[in-house]
């Protein structure tokens, strides 16, 4: 037996000399350790250092991202829970295209070149991917010998809009599905749900041999096929849905931002690329600190310290002598004055050798009124605050994956408690980093962040700009916050156009292969009863499975004629009953209520915010 969906082992080793993996690039600083990374770690004893990226020479930061998301996004532990792990693409209505299974750990090169090597095949030009680190396999895709040919079809990779996130701006300045002409209003990440939804299957494979698992994930994708083409007319009309709204009611929104602004403002593609021009250059001069600088004012601060408190220690003996209490109070000043002394010494040899080792560099010991040691301040501040920002933001992120996932239907209830419970300590270490950021940020006087901003994430596509010295940054048309808010809107509304466009051409395929498809069953039929084929009550059963699944998606059709902003042609005629909408209620699917704790405002309060913020993101809607 041969699968449709599963790629085989010799399909994907093609490309396995493809990519070499490269070196990891030596951690600058390590990361946050919380409880959930620690957690995740001790499923994982066998981390992969290649991966998907490995194409993309330039270490962009994103990759690096990716790697920290990865382990905050427990994608390791549902790795676990599936075995060897699956990889598997689908199209945006959920169908899945292909599966390869992972027989070593980790995401390697190979698995996504097979199935874009498939694609190609299949789907040939024009084709447009999500995925995770869409950005750094561009690069991959590029240096392998896929190159020529996904060069040719001008084969494009996003982001998927949620993912997007962990992304760096520059990045998402080029990978976003809203900013990149020809997405629509996909969200891309359909093969999110899926692999939650086959996590459900993992228990049943554990011990069965590669063939028996082969054949239920081959049963189990056949069946959510089949279920997925019972939503293919809700997803049409959803979106179609979506579109109308959009197009009723953002123009008047973007209106009210546009009012008193210049046509230099609301140039808004400009304004794109006038912000990747800046992020480039940005990038290509990284502010390098004077470290040295840094380390040696540290020391000095430090000394400062331990000098005061040993001589506050000798003046208070001083003062007191003859005057204590008591034997024992004596006693312990002077061991309090004893410590403080060795603490004082050590520091002061520390600071000799580094004075000794820099001797080029310190003529005389710096002090507060010369200028290296102002210089020095400013360089200290700056550094604290880049690395309260970069903490603040990571978490930020990390928390935004870990409700995203708790969202997600077919997550488990033990695995949302767990997460929850990580939740929790990521609150309190969320708030302990905004106190940091704030007292950096008061420190050299840039703009401070309240919780409510923090937690309702308005400000994440703000990190990008607080990451920057230059307060001027702040007068361009395309740093200004409304500028930026009427920009997003308006390429939502280019976005549901192209989404129009797509979904007309969508539902008359899909009416065409309704009507070909039951012909076509049917005159099976007929020539089975004609030979009186005991296979005729088969067929009549698979005809019959597919008109009830097809009368739903004419009714919905209806509906989306009816809609009016559509645009599309009417091939399908109204049908006499087509006006109740019983069935199609009836076929509406509820997403399981999420278990939340009741009493945990805080969860709940964030909860509403993803919500919201999701939302906004993506279009489509779960059915
Ligand atoms: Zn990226
Ligand atoms: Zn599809």
């Amino acid at each position: 037996m041969q699968s449709d969906y599963i790629l085989s082992e010799d399909q994907v080793n093609v490309f396995r000399h493809d990519i070499k993996p490269r070196k990891a690039k030596p951690r600058q600083s390590k990361a946050p350790a919380t409880a959930t990374e620690e957690d995740t770690l001790t499923w994982s004893k066998d981390v992969e250092e290649a991966t998907p990226a490995d194409g993309d020479v330039h270490h962009t930061t994103c990759t690096e991202r990716w790697k920290a998301a990865q382990r905050d996004d427990l994608k390791r532990m549902w790795a676990i829970y599936l075995e060897t792990g699956i990889f598997l693409a689908a199209c945006r209505h959920g169908l899945i295209w292909w599966i390869c299974d992972m027989v070593e750990s980790g995401e390697l090169a190979k698995y996504p070149l097979a199935i874009v090597n498939q694609a190609l095949e299949v789907f040939k030009i024009r084709l447009g991917i999500g995925y995770d680190i869409g950005c750094s396999f561009t690069q991959t895709v590029a240096h392998s010998t896929l190159g020529p040919k996904a060069k040719e079809n001008k084969l494009r990779f996003v982001v998927p809009a949620f993912h997007g996130y962990a992304h760096r701006r520059l990045c998402q300045l080029s990978f976003h599905p809203l900013l990149v002409t020809g997405f629509g209003l996909e969200d891309l990440e359909t093969c999110e749900r899926i692999f939650a939804s086959f996590n459900g299957l993992a228990p049943t494979t554990r011990y069965s041999s590669q063939f028996h698992r082969h054949q239920s994930i081959d049963l189990y994708a056949q069946q959510h096929d089949d279920d997925k083409y019972s939503e293919l007319s809700a997803f049409i009309l959803n979106n179609y849905k979506q579109v109308q709204n959009i197009l009723d009611e953002l123009p008047s929104a973007i209106a009210a931002l546009q009012s008193g602004k210049t046509s230099e403002e609301t140039a808004y593609h400009q304004h794109i690329e006038a912000e990747r021009r800046f992020l480039t250059e940005r990038q290509s001069k990284e502010i390098s600190y004077d470290t040295f600088a840094c380390d040696y004012l540290q020391h000095l601060l430090e000394y400062r310290e331990a000098k005061r408190v040993y001589d506050d220690a000798m003046e208070f003996i001083l003062r007191n002598t003859g005057k204590f209490k008591s034997e024992q109070l004596e006693k312990r000043a002077h061991l309090m004055k004893q410590h403080a002394f060795e603490n004082y010494e050590r520091i002061q040899d520390m600071l000799h050798a580094l004075e000794l080792l820099h001797q080029d560099k310190i003529k005389t010991r710096w002090t507060p009124d010369m200028e290296e040691w102002k210089n020095a301040e400013v360089y200290l501040a700056t550094r604290e605050y880049q690395q309260a920002l970069n903490k603040l933001e990571g978490l930020v992120i990390a928390r935004l994956f870990e409700l995203h996932k708790m969202g997600l239907s077919g997550t488990g209830y033990k695995m949302r408690t767990h997460i929850n419970k990580a939740l929790k300590t990521r609150c309190k270490a969320i708030q302990n980093a905004l106190k940091k950021y704030n007292i950096a940020a008061q420190a050299l006087n840039r703009q401070q962040l309240d919780w409510k901003a923090i937690s309702t994430y308005g400000s994440l596509a703000e990190f990008e700009l607080l990451h920057d010295s230059r307060s001027d940054v702040q007068k361009e048309p395309w740093a200004d916050r409304t500028n930026r808010e009427a920009a997003s809107l308006s390429f939502k509304i280019e976005r549901a156009n192209e989404e129009r466009v797509r979904l007309n051409v969508e539902i008359s395929r899909l009416v065409d292969s309704m009507r070909s498809e039951e012909s076509h069953l049917e005159a099976c039929i007929a020539k089975l009863r004609a030979d009186k084929s005991p296979l005729t009550t088969q067929v009549v059963g698979i005809l019959a499975h597919r008109r009830r699944q097809n009368d739903v998606h004419r009714k919905r059709i209806q509906q989306a004629y009816r809609l009016p902003c559509y645009t599309g042609t009417r091939d399908l005629q109204e049908s006499p009953n087509s006006a109740s909408g019983s069935a199609l209620e009836a076929a509406e699917t509820v997403e399981d209520d999420q278990e939340f704790d009741a009493d945990d405002d805080l969860l709940g309060q964030q909860q509403e915010g993803i919500d919201r913020f999701i939302g906004d993101l993506r279009f489509v809607t779960d059915t």
